[in-house]
Order: structure tokens, then sequence, then C-alpha cells
């Protein structure tokens, strides 16, 4: 029994589930609190962000980047030299650093007095919520569902030899680049991994069922990134879908076929062959399977995820879910703030301390990088009307193209609302734009408006400087 505790806890259901860190986050900051606190995690500290996300992600994108400025060289007068890349060496000293990260996470919850309990838990059927972790019982007053989610998998019934393919996660354990690459989907992870792996060589394709990529952003970006996909050299096959896969002689063959909603019969329309990653990108799932939540009065919606209020307290008392198991912005950074707003309402007296889930900065790690805050224009319509609307948008090419062959774009896009044209989103996808976000989220999360922006002097020559030039 953990008094006054909080047990932030990971609950693997298979071997394949990886977790997220805001666990962690969470815990650490209710023992600084003063709360007694155990961590129960089934795989590696760190979850999906460090072990199979965001960061082993980031080191790869790094290392394409490298390969764009790589290709450049030549343009900017460095003539000469052909360094060969490799992906080998690249994945040792990248595992090597997650691995260093593990220890880390391990070595910040022994610093904090926070009891480490490995393996997988699951609720009991005792009275008052109670976990089994290893045949051994763990209750607490607070107990945090922090379990993240893993890829969603289609299987052989979907479509035949589905399971030929690979997941994000098992992008993560390649050995070797591959030579042909295809890629299912049209989210964050299709475009960033299509991007690594076109620009580090593969000879890429994406298949997607409709027009256009991130199709829930806003559409002058779903336009945008379609647009650098293709002028990355990546092939797009649009409204299509995967028929079926077979397992060949030289690698898989994957056939396509059209997905046109107005035609009834589906038409073959290619053939990949002589692929060697086949790598599904269709969304993620909760992992709640197996905790055993139903029975404790923890509601859950149709795909599984935590219903949870806006201060993380699930339908049962003493129990509260973060993060990516909740369905609700899954990012790293927002997980991070649910958790430690929680431990300070619960353990700090403070009982309004929740997470503002408006205005959450975005980073999608394309080429070049995408950067997103605030309201796209379809939802500043449904909220504001678009008579009260006022947009700017433009685009350009970077200074940093001015000598290269390579070239690519940048757009950006502003709305604004009212007489006073708050702005109330931000959108931009170009070199730097990865970066250059942050900043500006502060001033829209404090209310900037457009006269804000133009009343700031440029700082020359940035592509950052177009966002408080436009008219
Ligand atoms: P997303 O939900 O972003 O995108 C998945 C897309 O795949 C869907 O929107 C859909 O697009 C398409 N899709 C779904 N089912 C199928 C199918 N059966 N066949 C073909 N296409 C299909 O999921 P991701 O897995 O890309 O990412 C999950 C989440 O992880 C993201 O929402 C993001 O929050 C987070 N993430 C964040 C990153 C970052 O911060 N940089 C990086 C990676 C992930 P359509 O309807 O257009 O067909």
């Amino acid at each position: 029994m953990y008094r006054n505790a909080f047990s932030a806890f990971s609950v693997n259901i298979a071997t394949l589930c990886r977790r997220w860190i805001w666990g962690l986050a969470g815990a650490r900051r209710a023992a600084e609190l003063g709360a007694s606190t155990a961590v129960i995690e089934s795989h590696k500290l760190g979850g999906t962000c460090v072990n199979v996300g965001c960061v082993p992600k980031k080191v790869m994108w790094n290392a394409a980047v490298h390969a764009e400025v790589a290709h450049d060289r030549a343009d900017y007068g460095y003539l000469g030299g052909n360094a060969q890349f490799s992906w080998h060496m690249l994945k040792s000293k990248r595992d090597a650093y997650v691995g260093r990260l593990n220890q880390i996470y391990q070595g910040n919850l022994d610093k904090a007095n926070i009891e480490s309990i490995h393996g997988l838990a699951s609720f009991t059927d005792d009275p008052e919520p109670t976990v089994e972790v290893n045949g051994k019982k763990y209750t607490a007053p607070h107990i945090l569902i922090a379990t993240g989610g893993r890829p969603s998998v289609l299987s052989d019934n979907d479509i035949p030899g589905a399971n030929l393919g690979i997941t994000s996660d098992g992008f993560f354990e390649l050995d070797t680049l591959p030579k042909r690459s295809v890629i299912v989907g049209a989210g964050y992870i299709a475009v960033e991994m299509a991007g690594i792996l076109s620009t580090l060589g593969s000879k890429t394709s994406v298949i997607i069922r409709q027009g256009e990529v991130l199709r829930n952003f806003d559409s002058f970006i779903s336009a945008s990134c379609t647009r650098e996909l293709e002028n990355a050299g990546i092939e797009l096959w649009r409204n299509t879908q995967v028929k079926s896969v077979r397992k060949m002689n030289q690698g898989l063959e994957v056939t396509l076929v059209t997905r046109d909603p107005e035609k009834k019969e589906e038409d073959k329309i290619g053939v990949l062959d002589e692929v060697d990653c086949l790598l599904w990108a269709i969304g993620r799932e909760p992992n709640t399977n197996g905790l055993n939540i139903s029975h404790m009065g923890v509601e859950v919606d149709e795909k599984g995820h935590i219903v949870v209020d806006e201060f993380q307290n699930t339908t049962r008392q003493g129990i509260y879910a973060v993060g990516d198991v909740c369905g609700k912005a899954l990012l790293t950074p927002v997980a991070i703030a649910a958790g430690r707003k929680l431990a300070h309402r619960l353990f700090e007296n403070k009982p309004e301390s929740k997470v503002d889930y408006s205005n959450i900065p975005t980073v999608v790690f394309a080429h070049p990088p995408i950067g997103t805050v605030g309201l796209t224009e379809e939802e500043a319509i449904k909220s504001w009307g678009k008579e009260n609307l006022k947009t700017y948008q433009t685009s350009f090419t970077p200074m940093y193209h001015a000598v290269t062959t390579r070239k690519t774009q940048c757009a950006m896009k502003l709305i604004c609302v009212g007489k006073e044209e708050k702005v109330v989103g931000l959108h931009m996808q170009g070199l730097g734009c990865d970066e250059m976000l942050q900043g500006f989220a502060v001033a829209i999360r404090m209310g900037a408006t457009k006269a804000d922006f133009d009343n700031t002097i440029a700082i020359h020559p940035t592509s950052s400087e177009e966002l408080v030039t436009m008219r």
C-alpha cells in the first residue's frame, strides 16, 4: 500500500507494446511533492517516445538532413568527397543513445525514491483499486494509467499478406537501409518515415486512400506536404489501397487497387515489386486490452481509449489517465504536462491544475519540416464564421536554395479573427519551421494580434521574417 501515494503505471499486454514517458513525468513530480510513489513498467523505461518514437526518429531525420546537405555541398562550392552512409553505424549509435536514456530514466526514478516495479500490471477484482504484477498486489489512493498506444496493424483477413509488412516499431529494428520501400498511410508517421527512407536513398512509394496526406491539418499544409513529398522524388499513389501482398524470391509484391468511392469495382492499378520494406502507418491504438479496467467502472470509448474529464479523472474515483491511452493530442509533451498538472492538483492542493488543450504546437519532421499551432482555417470558420476571419499566406523559395539545384518551398499561413485580427492559427512548412514554431506559439498563446506580428522588427535574412511581414 502506498500512503498518500501515486502509482503511475504502464501495463504491457503483449511484448510489442511500448509505453510513453509521461507516466514517469507525473510520477517524478508527485514524488517531488512528497507522495510515496511507484512506477510499474513492463518494458524499457521511456515508452514509445524514447524507444520507438520521437527520439530515434529524430536521429534518423537528422541523418536524412545530412544527406540533403551532402547533395547541396557541391552547389556551395565544396567539390569532391563522396562519403558513404552507414546505416549500421548510425543504428548502433542511435540504439546506444536510447540505451543511455533508459539508464538515465532509471537513475532519475532511483534518485527520487520512486519504486520501480518491472512487469505487467492488471487490475484485480478487489473492492479498492488494486493492481497485480508478477503475482503481487499493489494499491494506492491515486493510480495513474499511462500505458500509451501501439501501431494499428491489419490482419491477413483484412488484406492477404498484410502481416508481411512492418510498423514504425519494426522500422527501428531494420539493420540495413531498404532498397525499395512502400509506406501505407497519410498521417504523421507515414510522412516522416517516407521522408527519412527516401532522403537516405531508398526508392519510396506512399499509398494514400485519399488525394492528399495530413488531411487533419490545415488544407494549405496538406497541399504543401503532398507537393513536397513528390518534389523529393517520392512516388505517391493517391486514392489507392493495397489489395494483397505476396512474398516472392526478390522481395514483396504489393498489388494496388483504386479506392474510388464512385466505382463499385476496384480496378487493379499497379503492382510494386522487389519491395524489401512495406510499412503500415495507419494510426495507433490505445494499450487498454489486458488492463482489466472495464469492471473497475473505468469507461472506455469504442476505440478503447480511456474516457477522462479535463482534469484527467477517469469515471472511477482514484484512477486517472494521461497520454495516448486517452486518444487526445497524441504528443509526448502534452502527456508530460498532463501528468505534472495532475500531480500538482493531487499533492499540492491546486484544485484547478489542468492542461489547456488549446494552442498546442506540433511539428511533423517532414522534408522540409512542418510546424503548426492553433486552429486550422476549417476549424476557425466553424468557431468564428468565415466573415470574421482574415487569412494571410505566402510561398517562397528560402534563400538557402538561392545557389542549390535541389529546391524546396516555404509555405506560411496566418489565420486571424475579428477586427483586432487576433492570430488563432499559424501553419507553415519549410526549412527551419520546426525550430521557428516554439516562440510563435508563446506569442499566440499570449493573444498576439497581426499588428503585434507586424510591429516586430524582422530578422533578415531568414525565412521567419516572412511571418512578421505578411500583407
Ligand atoms: P495518424 O492518425 O496521424 O494518421 C493515420 C492516417 O492513416 C489516417 O489519418 C488515415 O488517413 C490513414 N489510414 C488509416 N487507416 C488506413 C488504412 N486502413 N489504409 C490506408 N490508410 C489508412 O496516425 P500515425 O500513425 O501517423 O500517428 C499517430 C499519432 O502519433 C499522430 O496523430 C501524432 O499525434 C503522433 N505522432 C507525432 C509525431 C510528432 O510529434 N512529430 C510523430 C509521429 C506520430 P486518411 O483518412 O487520409 O486515409
